[in-house]
């Protein structure tokens, strides 16, 4: 269908997202040649430091934000893409009961039309064969989360009709929507199985007990992309999140062996392809290359 460079876009809400959240996948693509362009929506300002072992930030919001960039900027050299900033505020996590308001001005508060045009206007400059965000529900419940599937998915629609922000660059039809889905029930369960047969420590257990108490429904899986040769880029760009990511926590709870023999993949849902596929599939390009069409 195409002989030109494929090109995959990830939105993604803050930086540290693209390196928790199918990290390996895009650091596979990039490395066999694919153009792969992370988005993130915010600056993630209002993150606060979750690593014990990293001091503190100084300089509010602003400190914040440019210590994120560094950290961001290490990340998609360790998994050879690059990143573009929406340049939105970080609507930080909601915490208490009642819930406080969201800050003035963060990007959950900003009008859909408004937060989705420079996402259009990126897409129609760096025309994506493949777009991938997070499902309706945010797959974690992060205001932000939340914002990035919707702009993300009023996008995929949009970017492709001349009617529709016209003053945003030549229309643009991408040709597949993703959800990512690393952090699946099955995974879990998969591995924190394995780590209690062999009288491991799990990090899963009280994660697993709440996902099932809360009777969070399981979105479909379509697609496993087999890139655990990646996984050790992976690795590097969440340590690059010095900021966000504690070395002993929990993204490095899990010993590597066992995650490579329990679950070699990270996971997508095919929200919408505007090409004919058989699912499931192994290949974020499936249906789009250019061998696809001499089938
Ligand atoms: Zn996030």
């Amino acid at each position: 269908m195409t002989e030109e460079r494929l090109r995959l876009m990830a939105v993604h809400a803050h930086p540290d997202d693209e390196s928790s959240k199918g990290a390996a996948t895009t650091a596979m693509y990039a490395a066999d040649g694919v153009d792969v362009l992370v988005v993130t929506c915010t600056g993630g300002e209002r993150g606060d430091v979750l690593n014990p072992q990293y001091g503190t930030v100084e300089g509010g919001l602003e400190g914040m934000r440019a210590v994120r960039r560094r950290e961001m900027a290490a990340a998609a050299d360790a998994l050879g893409v690059r990143q573009h900033w929406l340049g939105f505020v970080d609507s930080g996590l909601p915490e208490g009961d009642p819930l406080p308001p969201l800050p003035d001005g963060c990007f959950a508060l900003v009008p859909l039309e408004d937060a989705t045009a420079p996402l259009v206007e990126v897409i129609r400059d760096f025309k994506p064969h493949v777009i991938t965000t997070y499902d309706p529900s945010g797959g974690y419940p992060h205001p932000d989360h939340v914002m990035c599937h919707r702009v993300s998915a009023e996008a995929f629609e949009a970017a492709g009709d001349p009617e529709r922000y016209a003053d945003r660059g030549e229309p643009w039809a991408p040709l597949k929507l993703y959800y990512n889905h690393g952090f699946s029930l099955a995974r879990m369960r998969a591995v924190h199985d394995a780590l209690v047969a062999a009288g491991r420590e799990s990090p899963f257990g009280d994660w697993i007990d709440s996902r099932e108490a809360r009777e969070v429904p399981e979105r479909e899986v379509t697609t496993h992309i087999p890139c655990s040769a990646f996984f050790p880029a992976r690795d590097a760009a969440l340590r690059a999140h010095a900021t966000q990511i504690d070395p002993d926590g929990f993204f490095f709870a899990v010993p590597r062996e066992v995650e490579l023999a329990q679950w070699p993949t990270e996971e997508y849902e095919l929200a919408t392809s505007r090409v004919p596929v058989t699912l499931p599939e192994s290949d974020l390009f499936a249906g789009i290359r250019a061998q696809d069409e001499a089938r």
